[in-house]
């Protein structure tokens, strides 16, 4: 029977999720839960220095929002923890004794002025800056020495000076590393602790991972994987680098592009399962057109072996193209939520969400259809319809609000007033008769209609806007105000 399928990722809890390692987080989820296998969390905190609880409680939330459950790490038990690297240190410490019993590894007791200095020899004698493997020559006498007097020291790996280590990656094929070019590395840090390159190793054989799928920013690192598995007479797992993410400059993704980290997208109003969708589309896709994907698509259409090896170029305003697909599919009950805890969050003056006003907000948001794409832009589109007077954009009053059509707004507000029902149909009945009898487009009156009810010049119908909006908020937002006679924006409150 084959192994059953165990997938991991494994991030260091050093800043937020972003989109690289949430694209490798979802490669690995997907391809378990298309398989039925089994998707693991482990947090690699060795590094004392970078590593903090916020990193770790954000890389979380981020996976949370995403949906990306896992079957075991934190707060999910399972039989191979604990799923802390920070709380493995008996595994490492087992197996690099198990390494040295072998000499396989060495103490090394040069300090990192002294490295420094052998590396600037190397490249002064054009050869690459590799450590020289000096301690691994020292006599067990003088082993027993140095570790007698307290010096500090790491434990190197020793690597082989001959031959090549190969690695078979699945989707970048044959890659051949040179062993004299792989200097004699460091599993074990001065303080104890396992460098990433032996603690992933022992982790991922011991939690019996079988694909390990992870940025190719390791790839250089894994000659080095596959010579401890050896060493350790681990069963290699397969092996999957997913290519690189690039900005638009087509340097590697950065801050520098803008929004990269998870947090900072939901803040914007993307939705998880855009982001998904997305983030499923750099470096795999099905046949090279369909790009629209919900989740459950994703899980039934994924597939290791159609993940690329050219770089994947992330492009923001896909991402937002995506998103309004996904929003667009959303149900008017859940735009209204969203639009409305977003409009909470930002302290828009908005009554308790009931049933009656969920309905109207449902009504407003069908009326502006495709014309709202995501939360934010539904908050900030609702928000008028709930302030005595909206923010009056100057540019808008001073197009289509000058002193004339503000005067007829006047008279269509007493017809407004004065109309048995209050409707859009009877509204645009008044607005043409009004027209007509000026002797002016009825797109004039129209405009400046638009402009008086919300301060902006677009929107949808806006006859049907006013019925959305009741006869009594069309009336205050008519009449409440003057603009300006040289038509620069408000000029007073009456
Ligand atoms: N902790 C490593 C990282 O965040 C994991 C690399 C791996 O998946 O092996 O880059």
């Amino acid at each position: 029977m084959a192994d059953e399928v165990r997938v991991r990722f494994a991030p260091s809890p050093t800043g937020n999720l972003h989109v690289g390692g949430a694209r490798t987080a979802l490669f690995n989820w997907l391809y378990a839960r298309k398989v039925g296998g089994k998707f693991i969390l482990r947090v690699e905190d060795t590094d004392q220095g970078r590593s903090t609880l916020d990193s770790v409680l954000g890389i979380l939330k981020g996976m949370q929002w995403l949906g990306l459950d896992w079957d075991e790490g934190p707060e999910v038990p399972g039989d191979y923890g604990p799923y802390f690297q920070s709380e493995r240190l008996d595994h490492y410490r087992g197996y690099a004794d198990q390494l040295m019993e072998k000499q396989l590894v060495y103490p090394c007791f040069c300090t990192p002025e002294e490295i420094a200095r052998i590396k600037d020899e190397q490249v002064a004698a054009g050869n690459d800056p590799n450590y020289d493997g000096r301690c691994g020559c020292l006599s067990q006498d003088q082993v027993s020495k140095m570790l007698g007097s307290g010096m500090d020291y790491t434990i190197r790996f020793r690597t082989p000076d001959t031959g090549e280590t190969i690695l078979y990656d699945q989707i970048r094929g044959k890659v051949v590393f040179r062993n004299d070019l792989l200097e004699d590395f460091v599993i074990r840090k001065s303080d104890g602790m396992p460098t990433y390159n032996f603690a992933v190793v022992v982790d991922d054989a011991l939690m019996n991972i079988t694909h390990v799928i992870r940025g190719d920013d390791h790839i250089s690192n894994t000659p080095r994987h596959i010579l401890l598995y050896q060493a350790l007479g681990f069963k290699l797992p397969k092996f999957f680098h997913l290519p690189m993410i690039l900005g638009s400059d087509k340097l590697r993704l950065s801050k520098r592009h803008g929004a990269v980290s998870v947090h900072e997208f939901d803040k914007m109003g993307i939705l998880p399962d855009a982001m998904l969708n997305y983030l499923a589309l750099l470096g795999w896709s099905l046949d090279g057109k369909t790009e629209f994907f919900t989740r459950k698509q994703l899980i039934k259409a994924f597939s290791l072996k159609r993940v690329g090896s050219n770089p994947a170029v992330f492009d923001p305003a896909k991402l937002n193209w995506l998103n309004a697909s996904h929003f667009m599919k959303l149900s008017v009950h859940d735009k209204v939520e969203g639009v409305y805890d977003i409009m909470y969050a930002e302290g828009m003056d908005v009554p308790d969400l009931d049933e009656d006003l969920a309905h109207q907000m449902g009504k407003i948001i069908k009326l502006y259809g495709k014309r709202i794409k995501n939360f934010p832009e539904g908050a900030w589109t609702l928000k008028p319809f709930f302030e005595t007077y909206p923010e009056y954009l100057t540019a808008a009053v001073t197009e289509h609000l000058t002193d004339e059509p503000a005067a007829r707004l006047q008279v269509i507000a007493d017809r407004i007033e004065t109309m048995e029902v209050f409707c859009a149909e009877e509204v645009e009945d008044v607005v043409r008769e009004q027209a007509q009898e000026e002797g002016v487009e009825a797109a004039t009156i129209i405009h400046a209609l638009r402009v008086a009810l919300l301060g902006c010049s677009v929107s949808p119908d806006v006859f049907k806007l006013c019925e959305l909006m009741g006869r009594e908020l069309v009336l205050i937002r008519i009449r409440g105000r003057q603009w300006s006679s040289d038509g620069h924006g408000l000029k007073t409150e009456i």
